[in-house]
């Protein structure tokens, strides 16, 4: 489920996040260990989850840095992966 819109998908249509240490971190590969937070591979709901601390609530974190090039690899990523799938731009 998505952390932002709670929109249901399987798991591996959505991106996976982690904290490590007190860093959200983005989990390429969804192997990381621990809890994981969902978001729908829109930046939207990146940036609604960021600014609503969704992040930190599902990790169940008081406190959880998101560093400033995670957008941008979060984009990276997403854009890596929607290769193929006729998108335009
Ligand atoms: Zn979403």
């Amino acid at each position: 489920m998505c952390a932002a819109c709670r929109k249901r998908a399987p798991k591996r249509s959505l991106v996976r996040f982690v904290a490590s240490g007190d860093t959200l971190v983005l989990d390429r590969d969804y192997r990381a260990h621990g809890r994981g937070v969902y978001v729908c591979p829109d930046e939207r709901c990146y940036a609604e989850a960021v600014r609503t601390k969704a992040f930190a609530r599902a990790l169940k974190r008081s406190s959880l840095a998101v560093p400033e090039g995670l957008r941008k690899e979060f984009l990276d990523f997403i854009a890596l992966r929607s290769e193929g799938e006729g998108r335009d731009g």
